[in-house]
């Protein structure tokens, strides 16, 4: 739901601004040099865009779904490395706390989350547990006031640059599954964390990913997320529902950009004597770019308002995840292919783009799971 349309607008605006005068124009800095300009960040900071989602009272936007989608189309017509330094801190780096944090845990960590001070990250991926997340090792034994974790993180976005973790781990010893695993707040500056090398990554330079390792790491028990054991496994599903959704607005903005930059080159080049524009396989692709956007764009702000309105959106964000992941490869594709030889040159955005989006289809579960969580939930609905 959009609240206070006039004010949402005027915040819309303003992103839209931003986005055009200063994220476009730095993107080729942030490539060649591998870091978001430190004014980028401080205006990103002023402008409230690492609490867009964290509730008023500490300090943040308190944005509903609907409108925090909204927000992420906009900020998506830029490289998606700017969205991303802000995007834990909106998602999955806070949201642990949001959702199922104590008041205490609320009152210490999401105002410096919010303003941006503190970058937040979420710890759940490992060597040997990736879309098979429930099976993870990382363990935390309880030791008195303490609980110690050891273990080992992989690909974890923005752990170079992190002040505090959402670290998934193991409280139940005997058991296998996601019903042993705890969610834990760990601060960064604690003896045995190391944070790996920045990983060499396809695309998306700009936003860091890299390994985080535990070796008896003392954790104090007043941050185990929500004072409960167990219930780890659980928070983290209830996060990735809400980021599976901002995923597929993203993945909308970047098509919106790749669509608009593929429009206007094919207007401007010219063969046979005619724009490119003019020629009816060239249309075709700009239509199918077009069409499946607007059809990305729509199931992902029904599934917003259906969040908003309390309803559980499992289904809906893993179908929005999916279809727009996948289109958004799509269309990535025909950008390229209507730009000709242009589209493989790094002098236009595009090739840049193209690189970029394919992470979309992988990571906050990959299209399988997706389509095993959409399944699985037909399956449960029918035999009801
Ligand atoms: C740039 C980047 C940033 C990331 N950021 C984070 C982060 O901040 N925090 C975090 O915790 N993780 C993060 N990840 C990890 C990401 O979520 C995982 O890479 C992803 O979930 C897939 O796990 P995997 O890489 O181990 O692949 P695997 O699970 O090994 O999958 C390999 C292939 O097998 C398929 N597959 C696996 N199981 C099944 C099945 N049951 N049925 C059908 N097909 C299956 C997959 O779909 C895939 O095609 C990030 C990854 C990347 C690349």
């Amino acid at each position: 739901m959009i609240r206070d349309q006039e004010t949402f607008s005027i915040l819309l605006d303003t992103i839209r601004r931003f986005v055009r005068e200063r994220l476009i124009p730095a993107e080729q800095q942030v490539v060649d040099s591998d870091e978001i300009p430190d004014a980028i960040v401080k205006a990103m900071r002023e402008m409230g865009l690492f609490g867009l989602t964290i509730p008023p009272e500490y300090g943040g936007l308190g944005l509903t779904m609907e409108e925090e989608v909204l927000v992420s189309i906009e900020m998506c017509r830029a490289s998606p490395a700017f969205r991303s330094l802000a995007g834990t801190n909106n998602g999955i780096g806070s949201q642990g706390i949001v959702i199922d944090g104590t008041d205490v845990q609320k009152r210490k960590y999401l105002p410096r989350l919010a303003s941006g001070e503190l970058i937040g990250s979420f710890a759940l991926t490992e060597p040997g547990a990736g879309s098979d997340a429930g099976s993870l090792t990382t363990s935390a034994r309880r030791d008195g006031d303490h609980y110690i974790l050891n273990g080992a993180k992989r690909y974890i976005t923005n752990a170079p640059e992190a002040g505090v973790f959402t670290v998934m781990a193991r409280t139940d010893p005997d058991s296998k599954d996601a019903n042993g695993v705890s969610a834990f707040i760990v601060e960064r500056n604690v003896r045995g964390l190391v944070v790996g090398k920045p990983d060499r990554k396809m695309g998306q330079r700009g936003a860091h990913t890299a390994d985080v390792v535990f070796d008896n790491v003392r954790v104090p028990a007043a941050n185990l997320i929500g004072g409960r054991e167990g219930a780890g496994f659980k928070t983290a599903m209830k996060v990735l529902d809400k980021a599976r959704l901002n995923i597929a607005a993203v993945c909308v903005g970047a098509a919106t950009r790749m669509l608009d930059d593929a429009l206007k080159y094919a207007i401007e080049r010219r063969q046979f004597g005619q724009p490119i524009a003019e020629f009816q396989l060239v249309q075709a692709m700009l239509a199918d770019c077009k069409t499946e956007i607007f059809a990305a764009q729509s199931m992902t702000l029904e599934a917003a308002r259906k969040r908003d309105n309390g309803g559980n959106i499992t289904l809906e964000a893993a179908c929005c995840k999916y279809y727009a992941s996948e289109m958004c490869g799509r269309v990535a594709d025909r950008a390229v292919q209507i730009h000709g030889g242009a589209g493989y040159m790094a002098e236009y955005a595009v090739e840049r783009f193209y690189r970029d989006v394919r992470l979309f289809r992988l990571y906050e579960g990959t299209s399988q799971i997706q389509q095993l969580v959409i399944a699985r939930n037909l399956i449960r609905n029918a035999a009801r």
